[in-house]
């Protein structure tokens, strides 16, 4: 019998790091300081030698991550939040807790990330639906990041805080320049799925600013002052655990190995798919964290059930833009609506990807999505 493929492996990360993972792991059941214990600070002071930010703050979630940059900023009720309509969820639902309005802007077909024209039209539609613009949440779909160099200009001629959604693509590069540094405030998850997961929630929020570190560092252990008795703004309990922290520290030391693997792999299923769907083509300049491999196919639920079929494990991000959720269709769009999201939905299926994919697997798998598109 055929071996069955995993859509990510993370057993065979483990075991090639098995070892250090339980030692860590052992370190901290025997120091015991499960909570801000000292891993906390060692991975705060790695992550910003990794990405290049000058202050990274962990927390609980990716979730969490986006909302205490929110916090940070005050964002609340007659605030617009532009936000692309094709994400995760989270990307608006952080938004919408706060009180504050997420208007939903259209995507690139080619990347997946927000259409810089869209947002433009949805800033100059805010006032009109009776809404202050006042931050931007580009995300980075998919691994690649969002275009920065075309928002960030139209985001500070409008004077709009950017809040980049890195939940999928810590470790990626735009320029030379790595995933953290590119808006005021950057989110990054630490969900196991993600190109940089522990073993449960995590995240990280990252800012070159100092005043918003300070703030951010308060608002993540309830708005806390001199200790945490004096409590000087409103905040949550949105600690990274210890534990996590301490195997995050260990899955650092191959991250940079399992990014060029990822590309590795991308490339490869590029190369072999480009003649039978619209593949994710690499753009220049832009190293993507390949947190998924996402095609366009044109009857793609015929397509994800044949892949069944032949042992070949999918995923649909996302098969329902944020602009249809039953929880947000309530919320304003561009003008014109979101007409490359609510088409995405339809297209997008995403194959197994992750570092330990191996060339004879991912040949079974070419060879079952060329079949499965053709006939
Ligand atoms: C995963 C994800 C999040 C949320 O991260 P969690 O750690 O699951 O809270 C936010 N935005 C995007 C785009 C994501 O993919």
């Amino acid at each position: 019998m055929r071996e069955s493929i995993p859509f990510i492996d993370l057993q065979a990360q483990r075991r090639r790091i098995k070892p250090e993972i339980d030692q860590a792991i052992a370190r901290v059941l025997e120091h015991g300081q499960f909570i801000m214990g000292p891993e906390i600070a060692e991975l705060e002071t790695r992550l910003s030698e990794f990405c290049g930010a000058r202050h990274t703050v962990v927390c609980a979630s990716g979730t969490d991550a986006l909302a205490l940059a929110l916090m940070a900023w005050e964002t609340g009720p007659g605030d617009a939040v532009f936000v692309p309509a094709y994400t995760f969820v989270a990307t608006a639902g952080v938004v919408a807790c706060r009180g504050a309005t997420p208007v939903f802007v259209d995507v690139l077909e080619d990347t997946f990330n927000m259409d810089p024209a869209s947002l433009e039209a949805a800033i100059a539609a805010a006032p009109k639906m009776g809404l202050r613009p006042k931050a931007v949440i580009p995300v980075d779909m998919f691994g690649r990041p969002a275009d920065y160099p075309a928002i960030l200009p139209i985001a500070g001629k409008h004077g709009l805080a950017v809040l980049s959604d890195a939940a999928q693509s810590f470790g990626a590069t735009l320029d030379g320049q790595r995933t953290g540094t590119f808006g005021q405030i950057t989110a990054t998850s630490f969900f196991p799925a993600k190109p940089l997961g522990c073993y449960g929630d995590g995240g990280a929020v990252f800012t070159d600013d100092e005043g918003l570190e300070r703030i951010l560092r308060s608002l993540r252990v309830h708005g806390q002052g001199s200790d945490k008795y004096d409590n000087v703004r409103i905040g949550i309990n949105g600690r990274l655990d210890t534990l996590q922290a301490a195997i995050l520290l260990q899955k650092l030391t191959v991250f940079e190995d399992e990014i060029t693997s990822r590309n590795r792999v991308a490339a490869r299923y590029n190369s072999a798919l480009r003649e039978v769907a619209r593949v994710p083509e690499s753009t220049k300049g832009v190293g993507s964290a390949w947190a998924q491999f996402t095609l366009l196919v044109e009857n793609r639920d015929r397509v994800a059930g044949r892949l069944k079929e032949a042992g070949i494990p999918t995923a649909i991000y996302y098969p329902i833009p944020l602009n249809a959720q039953q929880g947000y269709k309530h919320f304003p769009s561009v003008p014109g609506g979101v007409p490359v999201s609510d088409n995405l939905a339809t297209r997008a299926i995403s194959l197994p990807m992750h570092p330990y994919l191996e060339a004879p697997v991912q040949d079974r798998i070419i060879d079952a999505v060329k079949q499965a598109v053709q006939n």
